[in-house]
């Protein structure tokens, strides 16, 4: 007998049926003896609806009020989950995130939790065997006592806080795919399962892309050292031996691991966008005069390359930044121009990063070289390159993107056999 967290991802609960189909994994859990806590997704594409919403009523609309909104396709699936489990015979309630509660701080639409207090859920594991049915992406910051939301993909966060707040032995991950792959196997049917994947591997494949788990989950586990199971919601739950291991990929550490690749996966992300400012006066302070005002507005810079400009006097520095900020970013460069002291700025969206992940390349050399000849064997063009001890990653027109996750994925021999 154990106490598991069970998290149900967006099409895991998309209509009454799947949410049958889920509370009949809870129940086969609940029948082997488990304590159960389930974080529930709202319905695919519910969030997006949502926030679309929010934007059609005003593009400068209210954090708050956006977090309001976002918040409630996760608690219209918890009502409804704790709904079928009682159905089912089984004993259910459903929580937001406000009535355990989770605790965050005040980052409205991306929320980091601080606190949950398990006592609740515990004392009702204990005297009624009860199942928790827990709205995820949700929380509270005390203060004002307000509704946040944990940034888009938050319930994979939600689940693993949960799982350490109620001493859960095991927080199983169900979603729409069997597990983690060496990359995205909606793009390279050749992708093959893990059967596990370290943490530290796990989140940089997270941080560079790959949606299947939220970046600050795969920290939580980390931190805690929980053990975090992926697997699909869509196995027939009575063909599961609750005895027996499933289809799935463990995430644990790096010591639980016996084979050590040296590369272990490839994310990508089009999440991109390229700003090239060119013909800058090679002197100290320059690079401080453009990071400064773009960390002041926020903005994460991630990749930075600098070159000697064609008038071979002058540098040209190019660096990278979420899609999402380029807007932003630009306007920024633009406004400190007389500060910086440049002639042109360029900039390109259509880029995509593609990074090479593994924890064995600490111990091995020249793992980029091959890839950087293999892109050059297809003609691909790298834009800018950066390395980390684990990773490294290179940009690259968007076009290619699939291309080159392919021509990597089979250099370095992830292709399934
Ligand atoms: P959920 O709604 O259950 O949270 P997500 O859509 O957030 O599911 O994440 C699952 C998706 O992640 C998969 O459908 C898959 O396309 C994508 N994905 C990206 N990279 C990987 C990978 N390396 N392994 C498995 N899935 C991946
Ligand atoms: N419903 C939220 C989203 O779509 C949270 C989640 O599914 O994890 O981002
Ligand atoms: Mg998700």
């Amino acid at each position: 007998m154990g106490r598991l967290v069970m998290k149900f991802g967006g099409t895991s609960v998309a209509n009454i049926d799947r949410i049958r189909n889920v509370a009949r994994h809870v129940k086969r859990e609940v029948d082997a003896g488990h304590d159960v806590a389930v974080v529930v997704s709202a319905m695919a594409g519910k969030t997006n609806e949502l926030v679309e919403w929010c934007r059609d009523a005003s593009p400068m609309h209210d954090a708050r009020e956006y977090d309001a909104v976002v918040a409630s396709g996760e608690q219209i699936t918890a009502g409804l989950l704790a709904i079928v489990l009682q159905g089912l015979g089984i004993q259910a309630r459903s929580w937001q995130g406000w009535q355990i509660p989770i605790r965050t701080s005040d980052a409205h639409a991306s929320a980091r939790i601080l606190e949950i207090d398990g006592s609740e859920l515990i004392n009702r594991f204990k005297e009624r065997k009860e199942v928790a049915v827990v709205a995820g992406f949700q929380g509270i910051y005390p203060h004002t006592g307000r509704i946040t939301t944990l940034g888009r993909g938050g319930s994979d966060t939600s689940a693993v806080a949960i799982a350490a707040a109620i001493h859960a032995d095991r927080c199983d991950i169900y979603t729409d795919v069997d597990g983690v792959y060496t990359t995205d196997p909606r793009v390279v049917p050749k992708a093959r399962r893990l059967d596990k994947i370290a943490f530290e591997d796990m989140l940089e494949l997270a941080s560079q892309g790959a949606k299947v788990l939220q970046v600050r989950s795969v920290e939580l586990g980390m931190v805690h050292n929980m053990p975090v199971f992926v697997r699909s919601s869509f196995d027939k739950p009575e063909d599961i031996d609750p005895r027996g291991t499933p289809p799935g990929t463990l995430i644990c550490s790096e010591e639980e691991i016996m084979e050590n690749h040296v590369v272990t996966g490839i994310a990508f992300s089009k999440d991109e966008a390229q700003i090239s400012v060119r013909q800058i006066q090679d002197k100290p302070g320059v690079a401080a005069a453009i990071f400064g005002p773009l960390a002041d507005a926020n903005i994460n810079v991630d990749m930075i390359v600098q070159n000697v400009s064609e008038d071979g006097a002058t540098t040209d520095l190019t660096f990278t930044v979420p899609a999402s900020d380029y807007t932003r970013a630009r306007d920024t460069i633009t406004g400190a121009k007389a500060r910086i002291g440049y002639a042109r700025l360029d900039s390109a969206t259509d880029v995509a990063k593609v990074s090479v992940i593994g924890s064995g390349m600490r111990s091995h050399a020249g793992v980029a070289a091959q890839a950087f000849a293999a892109l050059a064997g297809r003609n691909i063009n790298i834009r800018a390159i950066t390395t980390s001890e684990i990773k490294f990653s290179v940009l690259i027109d968007a076009a290619y993107t699939e291309l080159a996750v392919r021509t990597l994925h089979t250099l370095y021999g992830l292709d399934q056999v």
